[in-house]
């Protein structure tokens, strides 16, 4: 049946939610605050999993024109004296998909396209302050007074959510890095035989309590610097405030001398520092109606040091349209959210426990504690893995060293997982690329089996315990 959705916010999760559930049939409309969508931003990575979701979507063929090019598929990973550690494929060719490495903004602009396409309504200059659950369906409050009524409200208003606020006053992200990030015109980088090479793989500089991603972007046309480090600078959700460059060649003045070298091409001007910022796992994303859910960052914010904040948003925006299609009737919403809920928290979870692992161990000081890991990924590159038969992985593994957690981050299908392929008939419309459909055998109602199947999956792992106990990579196993 299709329902009249809200979703807060014109970020990529509510956008890919916006095209999803327009597809899908239901009658969409996207409230966004700014006046314009900002296009601000770096070089987003989409990794396999992600891309799954675009090809979901029907927009895989149009995101790899966005992105003008594949990404390199070598990650070189070095000390901060520029002493070479490993070189890891990305071993995503095994997971399906190619990642490959797309600035914010055209992947922005796609994702608006094909909301509009699909028949979604995008509002902007529309900030909304607060949710009415009293009558029998949410109504959501902008800032001047006005009431919108809907069947379901969708808060995808990202890390420092207004939405989140309403029902967990008390919760804080968790803020303690900054990163300063500049996108440089990948021509400055050919014109210097020095800094050429390094428009050939993405590069982790690992140093004391600090570090360096470089990423090629779009193939070469730029090069994306992200420099992090312990800081308290800024505010949440502060996309655009200006960072100074002088602090920023201080901070990293003990890199190597190419890293001071590609800091002399930053503009002034084009240096932004922004907080990073993680959320401490929710209760619950679903509101007393059970006709508001949180989604994307507003749920689930977390250290971009897993390369999944966005493909975690986009497969939400896939799921929930998935749970959306077994509801007959409004009553069912929150049974579809619940079910939303159940699938989508544990993932989300380990994969964050993983990024706050992931920002341990790529800062250790100098040290004995560096140089295991070092020998580690000498020995294991990143992303290499062992001992999968290519099969989903059905129950939450631990982190790594555990062999199958890059094939459950990387290889997951958000809708082969848990509604059997044989279920569904995958269609594109025309031929064109432009929308993909489902056919499904609907059964009535909401199928019990599928709801123990997600249930399963969470008593197996146990995400939560997993996330609040993990410290640093390696420490958890399953
Ligand atoms: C401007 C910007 C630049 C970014 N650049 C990068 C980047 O370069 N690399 C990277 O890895 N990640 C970046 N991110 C974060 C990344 O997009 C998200 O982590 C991820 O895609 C999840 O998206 P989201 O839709 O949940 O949240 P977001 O992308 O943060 O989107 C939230 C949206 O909600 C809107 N909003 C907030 N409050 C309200 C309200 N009360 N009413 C209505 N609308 C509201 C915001 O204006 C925003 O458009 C950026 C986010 C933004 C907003």
């Amino acid at each position: 049946m299709p329902f009249n959705i809200l979703i807060i916010g014109g970020g990529l999760g509510g956008l890919a939610t916006a095209t999803s559930l327009s597809q899908a049939g239901h009658k969409v409309t996207v409230l966004e605050s700014t006046s314009k969508l900002q296009t601000i931003g770096g070089g987003i990575t989409i990794p396999s999993n992600s891309l799954r979701c675009w090809d979901y979507l029907g927009l895989f063929q149009r995101l790899h024109e966005a992105a003008e090019a594949k990404a390199p598929e070598r990650r070189r990973f070095l000390r901060y004296t520029g002493e070479f550690v490993c070189d890891a494929g990305t071993r995503e060719k095994l997971y399906k998909y190619q990642a490959i490495v797309v600035h914010r903004a055209p992947l922005q602009q796609l994702l608006v396209q094909a909301a509009t396409e699909a028949g979604a309504l995008i509002k902007t200059n529309t900030r909304i302050v607060d949710i009415d659950e009293s009558g029998n369906s949410p109504v959501a409050i902008t800032k001047d007074g006005q009431r919108i009524e809907a069947d379901l409200i969708i808060g995808a208003d990202g890390a420092k959510s207004t939405i989140r606020a309403l029902l967990y006053p008390n919760v804080e992200l968790k803020s303690e890095y900054n990163i300063y990030r500049a996108v440089i015109p990948g021509a400055t980088f050919k014109a210097d035989p020095e800094l050429a090479p390094l428009l050939d793989c993405s590069t982790i500089w690992w140093g004391p309590h600090r570090v360096i991603v470089g990423i090629p972007v779009q193939n070469g046309k730029y090069y994306s610097l992200e420099c992090c480090h312990p800081g308290n600078t800024g505010t949440a959700g502060e996309w655009n405030k200006k960072g100074d460059i002088n602090l920023m060649k201080d901070t990293y003045s003990d890199f190597e001398p190419i890293v001071a070298k590609m800091m002399e091409l930053v503009k002034p001007d084009d240096l932004l520092v922004w907080k990073l910022n993680s959320l401490p796992k929710l209760e619950s994303w679903v509101f007393r109606s059970g006709k508001v859910v949180l989604l994307g960052d507003s749920a689930h914010a977390m250290l971009p040091f897993s390369g999944q904040g966005h493909a975690m948003a986009i497969e939400d925006s896939i799921c929930l349209a998935e749970c959306l299609s077994r509801a007959s009737s409004t009553s069912d919403i929150p049974k579809a959210l619940k079910m939303f809920e159940t699938i989508r928290k544990p993932r989300t979870s380990l994969i964050s426990a993983f990024g706050e692992g992931m920002a341990h161990t790529w800062q250790l000081p100098d040290g004995e504690e560096q140089r295991q890991r070092d020998n580690r990924y000498r020995k294991t590159p990143y992303f290499g893995t062992t001992g999968w038969d290519g099969k989903h992985v059905d129950v939450l593994p631990g982190v790594p060293p555990d062999p199958l957690f890059f094939p459950y981050m990387l290889a997951h299908d958000v809708v082969g997982f848990y509604w059997p392929p044989a279920k569904l008939e995958r269609r594109t419309l025309g031929g064109l690329g432009l929308a993909s459909i489902y056919r499904r055998r609907r059964t009535l109602g909401f199928s019990i089996d599928l709801m123990q199947e997600s249930l399963h999956v969470v008593d197996n792992g146990s995400g939560g315990a997993l996330a609040t106990s993990l410290n640093f990579e390696g420490l958890a196993t399953r």
